[in-house]
């Protein structure tokens, strides 16, 4: 069985993945005309730290960074920051919010050995919960944007930062959400999602706090191995390096992403976009005999995944191999999340007239899969 969808009506780009996510041909324009300036040559020689300087530099200003906030970054993602968290920032105890599959995944990975167990608060997919304030923790953590469940958590402190530390995975939402950093220490990211760059670093803004942490954690006797070393990756920043080779394409479409960002107006422009794209996509679940969004309170849908759950008139595995078939790739809900879902990133790179596109063919397709069904 193919169905075939009229082509004005599909999309541009039918990519529409939570990560790694589309890129925009410009930053593929700038990545070719690094060749053979900066691709294929070394890390630590001026070219290769000047753009690393760059992204530094950029990030600082589209985050509206306070005095003495720094970037870090290093290799391995943001599932390597999880056990650098672990290693090199978690001084006794964390308190981990588990509202969906990555929050989850910190909260495993704090739960070493060296450490008090974590205090781990957990709500049900598609529901938020709150930080709360215990005497003991030293450390509070939880993602900005739950990419498997389409939650979206406020940034805020629970507790000023000579308490305990505010470390946020803004894996799938920095640079497409707006947040204070005066409200967070650590605030990191690997940059294939929302940033559209390609996967394999991690990032990470560090505020003052967080640096007299991890250099105090380094210099206390803790084990830790080298490539999990937020103390190295520091001292590597500041010079504009990694502590081993990273991967130099990943940080060129990075540098482009982050120069158009900034030139169409920063995080409050990105924000305004993002949030205009899944408004799209949850006011047409709303109104729809054949959707509705998976997170029930407003306030908790994401501005960058959205969620919906499709009617069991058709199956969903169904409508994505269609939609797969002409061109529109990675709509899948994350493994186990939801009973019949889609999933949707609505991130920067995203036209919203694409959006708007995505939602008429699901709503062509549909009929005619409930046709094949009977
Ligand atoms: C994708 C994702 C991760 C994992 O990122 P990797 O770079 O694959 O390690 C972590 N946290 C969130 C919120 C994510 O969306």
């Amino acid at each position: 069985m193919t169905i075939t969808i009229p082509r004005h009506l599909l999309p541009a780009d039918g990519r529409f993945g939570s990560g790694p996510s589309r890129l925009r041909p410009s930053q593929l324009h700038y990545l070719r005309q690094a060749d053979p300036g900066i691709l294929g040559t070394s890390h630590r020689q001026a070219p290769v730290r000047s753009l690393v300087a760059r992204i530094q530099e950029q990030l600082l200003t589209l985050f509206r960074a306070p005095a003495g906030y720094e970037v870090v970054l290093g290799n391995g993602g943001a599932t390597a920051f999880w056990d650098i968290i672990t290693y090199g920032l978690i001084e006794h105890r964390a308190q981990c919010l588990d509202f969906g599959v990555f929050g989850g995944r910190l909260a495993r990975a704090a739960a070493a050995p060296w450490l008090t167990a974590p205090d781990v608060r957990t709500a049900r997919h598609g529901e938020l919960i709150a930080p709360e304030r215990v005497s003991g923790i030293d450390l509070y953590a939880w993602p900005e944007n739950e990419t498997s469940t389409g939650v979206a958590a406020p940034v805020h402190r629970v507790a000023p930062s000579i308490d305990a530390l505010t470390v946020i995975d803004a894996t799938s939402s920095a640079g497409g959400m707006e947040f204070d950093a005066e409200q967070v220490d650590v605030y990191y990211f690997a940059p294939q999602k929302s940033l559209g760059s390609d996967g394999g670093l991690w990032l990470a803004l560090l505020s003052p706090a967080a640096i007299e942490r991890a250099e105090r954690i380094a210099a206390s006797g803790r084990y830790i191995p080298e490539f999990l070393s937020l103390g190295a990756a520091i001292t590597n920043s500041r010079k504009h390096q990694t502590t081993n080779t990273p991967a130099l394409a990943t940080l060129l479409l990075l540098e482009a992403q982050l120069e158009w960002l900034l030139g169409q107006g920063g995080l409050s422009w990105a924000a305004e976009r993002t949030r205009r794209s899944s408004q799209l996509i949850y006011d047409w679940a709303e109104a729809s005999p054949i959707a509705a969004p998976f997170v029930a309170r407003p306030a908790h849908r994401s501005p960058v995944t959205a969620t919906i759950e499709i009617s069991p008139r058709v199956s969903v595995r169904d409508l994505s191999r269609t939609l797969r078939a002409n061109g529109i790739v990675d709509i899948d809900a994350y493994s186990g999340i939801g009973t019949n879902q889609l999933r949707v990133a609505t991130y920067v790179s995203v036209e919203p007239d694409e959006v708007a596109r995505l939602l008429t063919c699901i709503d062509e397709v549909f009929p005619r899969l409930v046709e094949y069904a009977c």
